[in-house]
């Protein structure tokens, strides 16, 4: 066993990549739980048959007592939602340490279930599809609203390269969309940090965004994507928020989840909905800073009255899937009158140096849609199955429902989302 270097300040102890790492699992346990403890194995049908069924064998091979396994359906493929928590906690073993064998889905539902037991547990991934592995918290949908819910991250994560690679391709695009959308959401940090809203945090900035180009330059490389995935992980621990992995891309996508988007009888995966959001993002920013201040001044649509944003928002959240807390979180950070007025005058102060350095860290829309093409990933709505309407209403609705200040706040507040969303559908750039 040779394990990764965990970065200082991590709940997550052991990291091991490797092949056949499966094989270290025993050791793994041993270190961090003890040679007595007992094995709870979680799996869904598929995961059990790709990793579930050895991992067992492996550990009561090296002597240890592995309880009956939980085994989720194989399909229909599960939501992570409170409900399969539930499930989980109705069984949850006394003095066992759970096994989470999966992709993100199983690990979010044992890593929120453990973490409410107020147990360790460990992870054995068996896709590169996500990078929940390595964070704290886990990322459900609570009663139809998407949230991040506390808990703690892996004590240890054993993830095997050979599992990894037999992994769906699909699942392996969807970890490089997940991994591409650091781009953007470091855009939105930038800009935020350059407007005074909520500075970076420099060791997370260098744990996610140095590495990130160089993990996004081989889309078919098992290692460097994983690596990439985990490092956000760990800046996620690290920040307690999930700031330095997700921006405007995520709560686009979030409202396509909440919203239970399917294809083919299939819920879409997290990565390729994350994945249309990092091009809308990247679309916004490159639609908005081909203005200059003089334009961007000219076009603004005047600012709303309360009544009539909370009209707006009523209209944006018809659908009433969004969950409860949708309206009261949007209208929190509604600026009107003198505020608004502020606000414009401080981005348009700062509109070359916030033009420059998202330039800087965005890659073009070109060059993003080239790069998410070759690593076998959806550029356009319609591959997930989204209409020009829910793709649209996706960009306005993601605003409303998270605090966090992303483009989509930045074009909402200066009146341009309208003028910016115009423009893109003229370009084509979707549809
Ligand atoms: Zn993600």
């Amino acid at each position: 066993m040779n394990p990764i270097p965990i970065p200082p300040g991590m709940e997550t102890r052991l990291f091991v990549l490797e092949t056949d790492a499966l094989k270290a699992l025993p050791e793994a346990i041993r270190t961090l739980w003890g040679p007595n403890v007992r094995i709870w194995p979680v799996a869904d049908g598929n995961t059990w048959r790709a990793a579930g069924s050895r991992v067992r064998e492996i550990l009561e091979q090296a002597g240890f007592e592995c309880l009956p396994q939980y085994l989720f359906p194989a399909h229909p493929v599960i939501h992570a939602s409170d409900v399969h928590v539930d499930e989980l906690l109705a069984v949850f073993p006394e003095n066992a340490v759970p096994v989470a064998v999966g992709s993100g889905t199983i690990n979010d539902l044992v890593k929120r279930a453990s973490g409410v037991k107020n147990v360790s547990y460990c992870c054995v991934p068996t896709a590169p599809s996500v990078d929940g592995y390595t964070s704290s918290g886990a990322a459900l949908n609570m009663a139809g609203l998407k949230k991040t819910m506390p808990c703690p991250a892996p004590l240890a994560v054993v993830a095997d390269i050979g599992v990894l690679q037999t992994a769906p391709a699909e699942m392996f695009a969807a970890g490089y969309a997940d991994l591409m959308a650091k781009i953007p959401a470091g855009a939105d940090w930038l800009v935020v940090d350059a407007l005074g809203l909520e500075p970076i945090d420099p060791a997370v900035w260098e744990l996610v965004q140095t590495p990130l180009r160089d993990n996004l330059s081989a889309p078919d490389d098992v290692r460097r994507v994983f690596l990439g995935l985990a490092a956000t992980g760990y800046g996620m621990q690290l920040y307690r928020d999930s700031r330095p992995a997700s921006g405007a891309d995520h709560l686009i996508s979030h409202i396509w989840e909440m919203e239970n988007l399917e294809k083919d009888g299939e819920p879409v995966s997290h990565g390729f909905k994350v994945g249309l959001g990092t091009l809308a993002a990247t679309a916004l920013y490159e639609t908005l800073f081909s203005m200059d201040p003089a334009e961007a001044q000219r076009l603004a649509a005047p600012g709303l009255s309360l009544p009539e944003r909370e009209a707006e928002i009523d209209a944006l959240l018809i659908r009433g899937c969004y969950g409860t807390e949708a309206k009261e979180t949007a209208l929190k950070k509604f600026l009107e009158g003198e505020a608004l007025a502020d606000r414009r005058a401080a981005i348009y102060a700062k509109w070359d140096e916030l033009r420059e350095l998202t330039r800087r860290q965005l890659f073009t829309f070109e060059e993003l849609t080239s790069k998410l093409r070759a690593a076998h990933c959806p550029v356009k709505p319609a591959e997930i199955n989204l209409t020009p309407e829910q793709f649209f209403h996706g960009l306005r609705a993601a605003q409303l429902i998270r605090k966090r200040y992303t483009v989509l706040d930045l074009t909402y507040e200066l009146g341009l989302l309208d003028e910016i969303l115009g423009r893109i559908e003229e370009k084509h750039l979707f549809f």
